[in-house]
């Protein structure tokens, strides 16, 4: 195991959170950017520009979480629902410029194998985490690994059906009732905005819970059940230990989304599970994403 630094990269959908990771987890340094909206190129430039301004000699690996499932055996990200990235080539592309190993994962892969490896998962086998930012993403160690399905694309929990025929899904997914539509943190914009009016959005939302608006309370704990149900099934489904909230929205809120959330899951999880399934904060906060993508760095290193 060699030693050194890898450069984690976070792509969500507004921002680009980059960081120096060492071995222990620990962030040496971190910077952020806005993620480009417009175009392809213009998203591999900036992470292009992201990587840069943190390279050092002490980088030996970079590693990237990416909102989409990824080609593991072409390194491709194979398509974002919220970002202008379609069938791109971020990894020759990446160690073409930097000539350094670089891994690639599904964005909320590498929050969950954060939490797990040195966040609120420590020593855990079987954990889901779920982020909750501008989409949903989910991620799950199995076995004490990350499931990362076929060719490694990782799984898709917030595009699991929550309610039959429901809302639309966001940006380029065509499906309806899908958890991200109710629960995201622009699902709680979408709500806050018909509650609230135009200027509202899910960080006012969270605000106005705070200062005791009971409005602004009893939507978060409407998202918070929509939540819960999807929780009971993966709790049913993958049979983890530990469930992790963490993503922007999920971090802010998880004050007001943990409890109700949990108890709806508590009734839809079977025995023992129902029983035995703890959940928890993210303890490394938005820090989750970028801390677990240098750990997908470090997998390319030691591979
Ligand atoms: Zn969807």
């Amino acid at each position: 195991m060699q030693a050194g630094h890898a450069i984690g990269l976070d792509l969500g959908g507004t921002k680009i959170l980059t960081g120096v990771v060492a071995r222990d987890g620990s962030v040496v340094r971190r910077h952020e950017r806005l993620t480009p909206q417009d175009s392809q190129e213009h998203v591999l430039a900036e992470l292009e520009a992201a990587v840069a301004e943190l390279l050092d000699e002490s980088v030996v690996a970079i590693g990237f979480g990416v909102p989409s499932p990824i080609d593991q055996a072409r390194g491709v990200v194979v398509h974002c629902v919220n970002l202008p990235l379609e069938d791109a080539p971020l990894r020759d592309y990446m160690r073409e410029r930097f000539d350094v190993p670089v891994g690639l994962d599904n964005d909320a892969n590498a929050a969950a194998i954060g939490e797990w490896r040195t966040g609120a998962g420590r020593g855990e086998e079987d954990l889901v985490m779920l982020t909750l930012g501008t989409g949903v993403g989910g991620g799950v160690i199995a076995g004490g690994k990350p499931l990362r399905g076929h060719n490694g694309a990782g799984v898709e929990l917030g595009h699991v059906v929550i309610v039959h025929d429901g809302r639309p899904c966001q940006g380029a997914c065509t499906g309806r009732g899908h958890l991200e539509a109710y629960v995201s943190g622009k699902a709680a914009t979408a709500r806050a905005r018909e509650m609230f009016g135009s200027s509202a959005d899910a960080h006012r939302l969270v605000r106005l819970a705070n200062e005791g608006d009971e409005q602004a309370r009893e939507l978060l704990t409407d998202i918070a059940r929509h939540l819960g149900s999807a929780i009971g099934s993966f709790v049913n489904v993958f049979g983890p230990q530990l469930v992790v909230l963490g993503g922007g929205f999920g971090v802010a809120a998880f004050d007001y989304l943990a409890g109700p959330a949990e108890e709806v899951a508590r009734r839809e999880a079977l025995e023992p599970m129902r029983s035995t399934v703890r959940f928890a904060k993210a303890e490394l906060g938005t820090a989750a994403g970028l801390i677990g993508a240098a750990y997908v760095g470090f997998e390319a290193v030691d591979a």
